[in-house]
């Protein structure tokens, strides 16, 4: 297990109008390097935790984009900070570690679709690397 920051975590998008706080552990940190995930975020690669839908709660209106057939990608329609991943199959809400107000206080545990990732855009860590999809499962929330 990384070592993170005790929840909650809070954070939200850069002009305000949108705050939210995760309440629960993440189950899930990870580094897409998909082209879809750097389209939609303007970045190299988008750095995102999963937390249960339920455990999420925000302030503020957002805007949202379905990027693909499962998911959709909350934006705040004011400054356009990119916020909450939701999928359309699963009760979870991915959140950008960029967003936290403490953006250091959940650590990636993997790098995903590296076969489609930037030659720059890998740092020099040690985390695993899937040239896709992940082949392990989110964790299960606590009940
Ligand atoms: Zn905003
Ligand atoms: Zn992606």
């Amino acid at each position: 297990m990384p070592r993170n920051a005790p929840p909650p975590y809070r954070g939200g998008c850069l002009c305000g109008a949108v705050r939210y706080v995760a309440t629960v552990p993440t189950l899930g940190a990870r580094i897409c390097h998909c082209a879809t995930c750097r389209g939609a975020m303007a970045a190299p690669y988008l750095a995102q935790a999963q937390f249960p839908r339920r455990a999420v709660r925000w302030e503020g209106t957002t805007a949202r984009w379905r990027s693909s057939e499962r998911l959709f990608r909350h934006f705040c329609p004011r400054c356009g900070t990119r916020l909450f991943l939701e999928p359309r199959d699963a009760p979870r809400l991915g959140i950008p570690l960029a967003t936290l107000d403490d953006p250091n206080a959940i650590q990636p545990e993997m790098h995903v679709w590296i076969s489609e990732a930037l030659p720059w855009g890998l740092g020099p860590d040690d985390l695993p690397r899937y040239p896709q999809g992940s082949p392990l499962p989110y964790r299960i929330a606590a009940t």
